[in-house]
């Protein structure tokens, strides 16, 4: 019988009841490995009803019982991150050793969570007017929400679920329906670590599960990781309906190489960043702009690293690059590769004709040089093992390249002039910038967030950001009895 992937509610696995699935896979293998239940709008509202109870006894939960579990948890992500990785492996496709590193990054935020009662304290202004004190306080929403992207089983749904949970809120997640696993495997942890139940739910589903918990009357707030037309989507359709929204979208990310850079460390950097994890990242670098003469000594050197990747499955050791998630995305993305050779573009290494291994949704990497503006490998996010090389005549001509580009998640400018990349960073309109840094994804206790179709919403991702995110503030205006100083005055409040 095929294996089903069911919801979590209320702490518990709890098999779905809509009658809906849709088909798991093991990307290297090509073979159906599950099906995961699809939530019906009827199911999300059991979901978030057990959640609303949780999240009213879980605000009550002091700040050192909340930092407590958080500790607990992050003990067993550690201990247990080979068997998560395993997981995340068989459903995405992604090499072993990336899956423990989302694992890693990810539990980065439930450390930076762990120190809530640090990061929670207000202020306090000691007569702000006499006999008058003033504080702030944050507090939690209630029931937020996260839908999560395939790229990042793990990672993603951490950067959420970690701050929402030491905020004091009950958080719901609707995972990507292609590698809905890891999920559980999470709740599982949550509930070991000694979360109460409800606190952490998942609904396993499409999109009628999202449209349930946008418009849900008890969800206060949506966090979106995904691609940008949902992420405008789910900003438009949170906002409308009243919610506190957050919608991280798509990205096309370039690398910046002047004449001056290290070109063979330059070519490590954007070969590892382009083509790790299939190209299957939010912060992959999917465009080097060359810059003046480094140009034909750039494009030689990525070249001369391709032939030595090893595509395969990602539970091989020597395997540096797993399989896209479908056939359905490998054959689209070989789709861009042909209409970029039509559109003038130089195919110098063409991943089509590699000889990866039979079944699997695998495709090898390809370079395409003499890449220009209009044409479609450099206007649309491929989301594969592609790298567009565009060259530039100066610095100006390839920082305007950037500027101009609608995606703005990340950008990595490669340099020995201290000058020209203080200069980058002063004037390149992204969200994230690596100097000599070719996938800038920030520490935990900064924040993650692109600009423009990268970002729907004002409030990036985790960090400091998250925490108010997930909360509200009051301030409280407190005076205590005192005979000495009491009369009625019926003028308008003034500090005195
Ligand atoms: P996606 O937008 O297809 O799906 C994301 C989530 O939205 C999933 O949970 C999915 O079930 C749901 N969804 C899909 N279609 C929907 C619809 N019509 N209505 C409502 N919900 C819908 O993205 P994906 O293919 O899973 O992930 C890859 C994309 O995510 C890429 O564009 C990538 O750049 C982006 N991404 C961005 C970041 C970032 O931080 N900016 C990080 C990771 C991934």
């Amino acid at each position: 019988m095929t294996q089903r992937i069911s919801h979590w509610i209320d702490g518990r696995k709890t098999p779905g009841t809509s009658g809906r699935t849709a088909p798991v896979y093991n990307p290297a293998t090509g073979q159906r490995t599950a099906e995961v239940e699809l939530a019906s709008g009827s199911e999300v509202a059991v979901a978030v009803a057990k959640a609303v109870a949780a999240s009213k006894e879980w605000r009550h939960a002091s700040l050192s019982q909340r930092s407590g579990v958080l500790f607990a948890f992050r003990q067993l992500l550690h201990e247990r991150t080979d068997e998560l990785a395993a997981i995340v492996t068989a459903e995405h496709g992604k090499v072993l050793s990336d899956a423990a590193g989302e694992i890693a990054r990810g539990l980065e935020n439930v450390e930076f969570a762990a120190g809530v009662p640090q990061l929670l304290k207000g202020g306090f202004s000691e007569q702000a007017s006499t006999g008058v004190d003033v504080y702030s306080i944050r507090q939690p929403l209630g029931v937020v929400a996260g839908i999560t992207p395939f790229n990042f089983p793990v990672m993603v749904p951490l950067w959420m679920c970690a701050n929402a949970i030491a905020c004091g809120n009950s958080f719901v997640l609707k995972p990507s329906e292609k590698d809905p696993s890891p999920s559980l495997f999470l709740a599982q942890l949550w509930k070991d670590a000694g979360l109460p139940d409800g606190v952490f739910t998942v609904v396993q589903g499409d999109k009628e599960a999202v449209d349930a918990l946008l418009t849900h009357a008890d969800v206060a707030a949506v966090s979106f990781v995904g691609s940008t037309p949902i992420a405008r989507y789910i900003y438009e359709t949170g906002t409308a309906a009243g919610k506190r929204v957050q919608a991280l979208g798509g990205a096309k990310n370039h690398a910046l190489v002047l004449p001056d850079a290290d070109v063979e460390m330059a070519a490590d950097a954007v070969v590892s960043a382009a083509y790790g994890s299939a190209g299957e990242r939010c912060m992959a670098l999917s465009v080097a702009v060359a810059v003046g003469d480094v140009a034909e000594r750039l494009v030689d050197a990525i070249a001369t690293r391709l032939p030595k990747l090893k595509i395969g499955d990602g539970t091989q050791p020597d395997t540096d690059i797993g399989p896209l998630i479908t056939a359905a995305h490998r054959d689209k993305v070989a789709g861009y590769i042909g209409a970029g050779a039509q559109q003038g573009a130089t195919v110098v290494v063409d991943g089509r004709q590699d000889d990866v291994p039979a079944g699997g949704f695998f495709l090898g990497t390809t370079l395409m040089d003499h890449v220009t503006p209009e044409m479609t490998v450099y206007t649309d996010e491929i989301f594969g093992p592609v790298l567009c090389v565009v060259r530039a005549e100066t610095y100006e001509q390839g920082l305007a390249l950037i500027n101009d580009n609608p995606y703005a998640n990340g950008t990595a400018i490669f340099t020995r002039d201290g000058g020209a990349a203080r200069a980058f960073q002063f004037d390149v309109e992204v969200g994230m910038v690596g100097i000599n840094v070719p996938v800038p994804v920030p520490v935990a206790y900064y924040s993650f967030g692109g600009w423009k179709a990268s970002l729907f919403g004002d409030s990036h991702m985790y960090g400091a950001e998250g925490m108010n995110f997930y909360t509200r503030g009051k301030v409280v205006t407190s005076r205590w009895p005192d005979p000495a100083t009491s009369a009625v005055d019926l003028g308008f409040p003034r500090t005195r």
